[in-house]
């Protein structure tokens, strides 16, 4: 086996790229110096993303991968690493230089409520991004934009004088999506897009990014808890815990052959209605670990089933790949 970041596939170029990347979080000492320490939030990840397609993003809610998909777009700054965006190292890039890029990469939040403001129209909040890059020259022009987004996100151009108080909760992330896509971004983090919305509205939201991807050729990071959702979303998928990449692979490999505890722990969680596809679930047993105190080794090492005392509680396992384009974090995989 050789160690290696978890890349596309067919080694196309990647439009994004991190290395080693690390968000620390320091925590305040209190009175007599009480508390103090640092929260791993994440901790050294590597991967990367193809233009166009789709890496799913996957791990219990803690595990770092909102943390993640914000910094990727320097939403939050990183403690270590680095990102590189079309090639270029963006890490360190100020934020004059950095704001013509912001136009490229988008983000699209769980909650559509709470992203939308209250008292903007869906107009203005369409047109805002549009007028701020300066991507209009006239409110014929601007008017018409909003327009073909709103059709193109499946809202009629007659709910552009509409509030978000009027709109349902699917209409109002057809809204933010409208949003993201106004300023033509070719890279979109997707951090739960659907888990605050009825499941009846789910598919058709997961669907519209699927369309709005082949339409435009849009390249997602999709962050979710989802295994469903993320596997009918994405080209491939990378398994987070505790701040690390525990496995990544092609999405058929990963939901048909997975090769780390913690991944078949959580596949065997997904309710299947064909018997044949039900797999013996395999319960997790302790809580997840604080990441203020990972556990020496393998950070899965307290709830794995599989742990080898004397090895698994010492040597923390690197990301390896074990076959074409599957890597995994375990000193017992193959
Ligand atoms: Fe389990 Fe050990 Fe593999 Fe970690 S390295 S997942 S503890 S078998």
């Amino acid at each position: 086996m050789s160690e290696r970041s978890a890349t596309p596939e067919g080694g196309a170029s990647p439009i994004l790229r991190v290395q080693g990347l690390s968000k620390h979080f320091p925590l305040r000492r209190g009175l007599w110096g009480a508390g103090g320490g640092v929260v791993r939030a994440v901790d050294g990840v590597d991967l990367e993303v193809a233009a166009g397609e789709t890496l799913g993003l996957v791990g219990e809610s803690g595990c770092g991968k909102t943390t993640l998909g914000r910094m990727v777009l320097r939403l939050i700054e990183p403690s270590a690493g680095r990102i590189h965006f079309e090639g270029r190292d963006i890490t360190s890039l100020a934020p004059s230089a950095l704001r013509p890029l912001r136009r490229r990469m988008q983000i699209v939040f769980q909650d559509p409520q709470a992203a939308l403001h209250p008292r903007m129209t869906v107009e203005s909040a369409v047109g805002e991004p549009i007028r701020v890059h300066g991507l209009s020259d006239s409110e014929a022009d601007l008017e018409a934009r909003v327009g073909r987004l709103l059709e193109r996100v499946g809202l009629r151009r007659d709910q552009r004088t509409r509030y978000p108080h009027e709109l349902s909760g699917g209409q109002r992330q057809r809204v933010v999506i409208a949003r993201a896509l106004a300023v033509e971004p070719r890279f979109i983090v997707a951090d739960e897009p659907v888990s605050a919305l009825d499941v009846s509205i789910q598919a058709q939201i997961v669907n519209l990014l699927r369309d709005l991807q082949d339409e435009l050729g849009l390249a997602y990071l999709f962050v979710a808890h989802d295994l469903s959702v993320v596997r009918w979303m994405s080209r491939r998928v990378a398994v987070m815990y505790l701040g690390k990449i525990v496995e990544q692979a092609p999405s058929d490999a990963l939901y048909e052959r997975p090769k780390h505890p913690y991944t078949r722990a959580l596949l065997s969680a997904i309710p299947h209605v064909e018997p044949a596809r039900r797999r013996v679930r395999l319960a997790l047993t302790g809580d997840v670990p604080s990441p203020l105190a990972p556990p020496e080794g393998c950070r899965f090492h307290p709830r794995c089933p599989d742990s080898k005392p004397g090895l698994c509680d010492r040597e923390v396992p690197a990301l390896r790949t074990t076959e074409e384009g599957h890597s995994v974090a375990c000193h017992l995989a193959d």
